[in-house]
């Protein structure tokens, strides 16, 4: 049987910030994951557990100057994308691999009109395309994420339209040159439910169509279900958990995942003896030692709090890094 070759490979990486000359502060430690082409990965965990810095850095869009690469490389096609010169890698970024944020706003530019962006976006990363014919593009493109009167779209500001439609048009500007890899960071956390759910069924059509791997970053449960292939969930820069999406949110073995699913309003409150996670995400200064999860986990020992647990595999491409997820889960 072949065996099936990544898209992207992050292979221990770690990454710091220099916050004075003294101080750096541990932002994501020896993270390795893959993404297989055309899946869905979701990265979950809560706010601070490293999930955003670890898609900035596969752009290289983390502040230059106080970010430190201790250790690792990311692959993309085999490319080394943390060596690469950065004119290569401004070809790839919005080509090979686009990035959409939770604020669509932040992206855009508020002084010319969308149509003027999307065609920019367009004549960057295709050289040769016409004026007349990147407007054709981005007028199918704004069709394509089911815009009406897409015409006058492309003449309006971005100032005057919903969060709702700008997040539509940063999808359709992320898809403009058919990347290979869609990174999106907390896509729909600042939408009402209806509108995310319509952003998320857009963005499953548009990876059905065009074969496009997916990482997606969030908090929400929901939304990682709705969407994922596979579940990779972090916790203190570090991976707790990983496997397909069903074995995590059927059977998670972590007790941090087990206490996020647990704490979701439409989990089962009986099944997991952990309904509420305690406490909160400890800042990057306060981080403890050994299991990053030790100063909230009801099952801690004093082996948790010296030493960060390996992978523990729990079935075939399902990951725990716990010490004692046997004992935790007894049936198992
Ligand atoms: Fe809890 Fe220890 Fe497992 Fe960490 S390693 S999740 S502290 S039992």
């Amino acid at each position: 049987m072949t065996q099936r070759q990544p898209l992207l490979e992050v292979k221990d990486l770690s990454i710091a910030f220099r916050t004075d000359r003294r101080t750096v502060l541990e932002a994501v430690r020896n993270l390795s994951f893959e993404v297989y082409p055309g899946e869905t990965l979701g990265i979950l965990g809560e706010s601070g557990c490293g999930k955003s810095v670890t898609c900035m850095s596969i752009l290289r869009l983390l502040p230059e100057r106080t970010t430190v690469y201790n250790s690792g490389e990311i692959l993309f096609e085999g490319r080394s994308l943390l060596t690469m010169k950065e004119k290569e890698l401004s070809r790839i970024r919005g080509g090979e691999i686009s990035m959409i944020f939770q604020e669509p706003m932040t992206s855009l530019n508020p002084l010319f009109t969308v149509g003027d962006q999307l065609m920019e976006m367009i004549r960057i990363h295709n050289p040769g395309v016409s004026k007349t014919e990147a407007y054709e593009r981005a007028l199918d493109a704004v069709t394509d994420v089911r815009i009406p009167n897409a015409d006058r779209i492309l003449a309006s500001y971005p100032f005057t339209m919903s969060g709702g439609m700008l997040q539509r048009i940063m999808i359709a500007m992320a898809m403009l040159n058919r990347p290979k890899l869609l990174i999106c960071d907390e896509p729909t956390t600042a939408l009402d439910v209806t509108i995310q759910a319509q952003v998320l069924d857009l963005m499953n059509r548009l990876k059905e169509e065009s074969g496009t791997s997916i990482i997606i970053v969030t908090h929400d449960l929901g939304v990682i279900s709705e969407m994922s292939d596979r579940v990779m969930v972090m916790y203190g820069g570090r991976k707790c958990e990983e496997g397909g999406a069903r074995e995590v949110f059927f059977s998670p073995k972590h007790p941090y995942t087990q206490g996020l699913i647990a704490s979701h309003p439409s989990a089962n409150l009986d099944k997991y003896r952990l309904p509420m996670i305690p406490g909160s995400v400890p800042s990057l200064r306060d981080m403890p030692a050994g299991c990053p999860f030790n100063n909230r986990c009801i099952y801690a020992t004093d082996r948790c709090a010296a030493e960060f647990p390996q992978n523990d595999p729990a079935g075939e491409g399902h990951g725990v890094y716990c010490h004692r997820w046997r004992e935790v889960n007894p049936d198992a």
